[in-house]
């Protein structure tokens, strides 16, 4: 049943009419707003500042993703040298989270602008003394990402990368990776995925989430995080880790769940928060709809009545 939902809200969020409100009125605007606290890098680092004060970490996502041409890739990384600059100016507590097909994955055939371009951020990344975590996009790309950190993670050191425990490929991806050290972000998948790929059902969802956050705790190459807003899976983690002391985080989504961020970090847990920023906010919107039908009522609630 949630697949189904998951299923028309991305196929009436993409059509292009619907597109088009979402994007012009203020309350499609509204609704973003309560995902991506600013349009602008300024607007981001008020943002990280915020949460660092809370004694939270961050990760910056400059939205986008599959760019067109190399053009918009270099761009795209450039505004990722700015981001990084800004970390360091500003002193803030926070790293990266980057798209492939933002930088240019899929652009020009073999990946040597993706490559060279996370090879880039990762050294501006280390002398901030950050990191960068490589989000995981839908399963067209997890062969190419997976190979991407496999080859770069070795020499980087500072580099991380998101795992969909709805993917039936995962736990092998996982016993890959973890040998690299790094972190290891687990999330359960935000993409409509065919059954060929991934498990449709979101108890078993849940029920590979915790095999992989099991398989994950018990080792200490790589560092765990913990990309989950539900309580039963993080109760899990608090359990499992408790007696852990190599390094592990929560991270969340900006504006998801801050009462559960607020306990965790009240608790001592480390919390990263997932900040994303930008103009390119739409698909990231959809994903967040189509994962809570619910809230769509944000968007219903702004619109102008009368
Ligand atoms: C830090 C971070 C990074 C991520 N990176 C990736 C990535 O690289 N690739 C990828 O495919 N996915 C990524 N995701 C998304 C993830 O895969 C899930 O789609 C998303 O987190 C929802 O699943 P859940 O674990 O929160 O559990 P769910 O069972 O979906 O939700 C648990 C509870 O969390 C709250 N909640 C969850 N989603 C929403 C929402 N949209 N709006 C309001 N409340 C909500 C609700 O209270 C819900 O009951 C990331 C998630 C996080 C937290």
């Amino acid at each position: 049943m949630a697949g189904l939902f998951r299923r028309i809200i991305l196929a009436v969020a993409h059509h292009p009419v619907v597109e088009r409100i979402m994007l012009r009125s203020h309350a499609g605007r509204c609704l973003a707003r309560r995902f991506v606290p600013g349009m602008t890098l300024d607007e981001a680092v008020a943002a990280c500042r915020q949460l660092n004060d809370r004694g939270m970490s961050v990760s910056l996502d400059h939205l986008g993703e599959e760019v067109k041409d190399e053009v918009a890739a270099r761009a795209a990384r450039a505004d990722y040298l700015e981001c990084i600059e800004r970390i360091a100016a500003e002193g803030l507590d926070a790293n990266l989270s980057v798209k492939l097909t933002q930088l240019g994955l899929g652009v020009t055939g073999p990946d040597a602008l993706v490559a060279e371009a996370i090879t880039e951020l990762a050294e501006a990344a280390g002398r901030a003394n950050t990191t960068v975590t490589i989000d995981m996009e839908d399963s067209r790309w997890t062969q190419a990402t997976v190979d991407l950190y496999t080859a770069l993670q070795p020499a980087a050191g500072n580099l991380g990368l998101a795992l969909q425990a709805a993917l039936y490929r995962t736990p092998a991806d996982l016993e890959r990776v973890i040998t690299l050290g790094g972190h290891i972000r687990i999330c359960k998948g935000a993409y409509l995925e065919p059954p060929e790929v991934a498990v449709q059902r979101k108890d078993e969802v849940d029920l590979r989430f915790a095999a992989m956050l099991q398989a994950l705790l018990a080792q200490t190459e790589a560092v765990p995080a913990v990309a989950t807003h539900d309580e039963r899976l993080v109760d899990l983690t608090v359990a499992l880790a408790r007696d852990r002391t190599a390094p592990l985080e929560f991270q969340m989504l900006y504006g998801i769940r801050t009462d559960l961020q607020r306990r965790l970090v009240d608790a001592g847990w480390p919390m990263r928060v997932y900040v994303p920023y930008g103009s390119h906010w739409y698909p990231y919107l959809t994903r967040r709809l189509a994962e809570r039908p619910a809230n769509l009522l944000f968007f219903l609630r702004a619109l102008p009545r009368g």
